[in-house]
């Protein structure tokens, strides 16, 4: 458990809603959602449907089930989805597409601006032979590893599925980092999508829930897909509220998430020659590789520091939300020069 006063830079799922937050949740008028009758549940389909340019939306409890659910909506037992091979809904997702849907996964290397290679995916989709499964869907990413995908890259990529026919599903998770990053409207980079998810849960600060937009004709199966996964929910206007709070007041701040990031990216850039193997920033993450003999000390000087890294090797993701003040980002900084200026490192000089 973190103290209140550690720097928790582990993930943007870490957010805790605030007081202003938290009084909308208190507040929320509801009702029973599974028959269409919660108000702040309507309200922020409604409102996340106009964000993202799409005809309906549909809250979910989480960006696994809402994934899942564009999936099934998509794609038929015994079809096959293409998807980047370390994309969320292929690599963490406990393979759900095909534990509950029946649906094989085909992967495609993620090429170095987090996209797919048109070439790639034209290879992948398989002709009409009763030998093959039926290729159905492409799901794109995006921001993916932290990085903006250049909209015109996840275009190339749809286009390139719809000239076979595909459908197309946008994880993203992330959508509005990518939206600030790219100075476009997050609507302009879903429009490249059919469905298209995004999570309130995650730099947008609310305690749970996932939006599932797209075209009005999906959404009778969309919500058919959520009933057959579990997410009916009742009075779920006390968490849509949150998700309502956050749609409207914690877009617009993301920026400073990446402002943070890239501070962080550039004080450990100044760390004494040496002293990482690699270090990259995209939107709200700091990707730092420790040379090896440093990875455990330097994890548990940090730790001992207060200052939370998640515990992914050899590659240390640092994750900015808006939880994390100026102050953080010195202290993370901090802590991160003591350790190699001052002798804990065995690698470094
Ligand atoms: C977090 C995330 C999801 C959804 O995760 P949940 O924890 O199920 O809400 C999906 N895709 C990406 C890229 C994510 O980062």
């Amino acid at each position: 458990m973190p103290s209140d006063k550690s720097v928790d830079l582990r993930s943007d799922t870490v957010t805790k809603p605030g007081a202003a937050m938290r009084s909308e949740m208190a507040e929320a008028e509801v009702g029973d959602d599974v028959f269409g009758e919660d108000p702040t549940v309507n309200a922020l389909e409604a409102r996340a449907a106009e964000l993202l340019g799409k005809e309906m939306a549909v809250f979910f409890p989480s960006g696994t089930q809402s994934n899942l659910s564009a999936i099934l909506t998509h794609c038929q037992r015994g079809d096959e989805m293409l998807v980047g091979d370390h994309y969320h809904s292929f690599h963490d997702e406990a393979g759900g597409a095909s534990a509950l849907g029946g649906v094989a996964y085909s992967t495609l290397p993620v090429q170095e601006d987090g996209s797919l290679d048109r070439d790639h995916i034209t290879a992948a989709v398989r002709s009409d032979d009763p030998h093959y499964p039926r290729t159905r869907l492409l799901c794109l990413e995006n921001t993916t590893s932290g990085r903006a995908v250049p909209t015109a890259q996840l275009s190339a990529a749809a286009e390139t599925a719809r000239e076979f026919g595909l459908r197309v599903h946008l994880d993203g998770a992330r959508l509005f980092n990518a939206a600030a990053e790219l100075k476009e409207t997050a609507a302009c980079i879903a429009s490249v999508a059919d469905t298209v998810s995004v999570c309130l849960s995650k730099g947008l600060g609310a305690p749970a829930g996932t939006i599932l937009a797209g075209r009005g004709e999906f959404e009778y199966a969309v919500r058919r897909n959520r009933k057959i996964l579990g997410g009916g929910m009742r009075q779920a206007g006390v968490i849509a509220a949150a998700g309502l709070y956050a749609l409207n007041n914690n877009i617009t701040r993301l920026a400073e998430d990446h402002g943070r990031a890239a501070r962080l990216a550039d004080e450990l850039s100044a760390l004494p020659q040496g002293s990482l193997a690699e270090l990259s920033q995209a939107t709200n993450m700091v990707f730092v590789t420790p040379h090896e003999s440093d990875l455990e000390p330097l994890h548990r000087f940090l730790a001992r520091r207060g200052v939370m890294i998640g515990n992914r090797r050899p590659t240390m993701r640092i994750v900015f939300h808006l939880g994390i003040t100026d102050e953080g980002v010195t202290e993370a900084a901090n802590a991160f020069r003591e350790f190699f200026e001052n002798d804990h490192s065995t690698s470094a000089q």
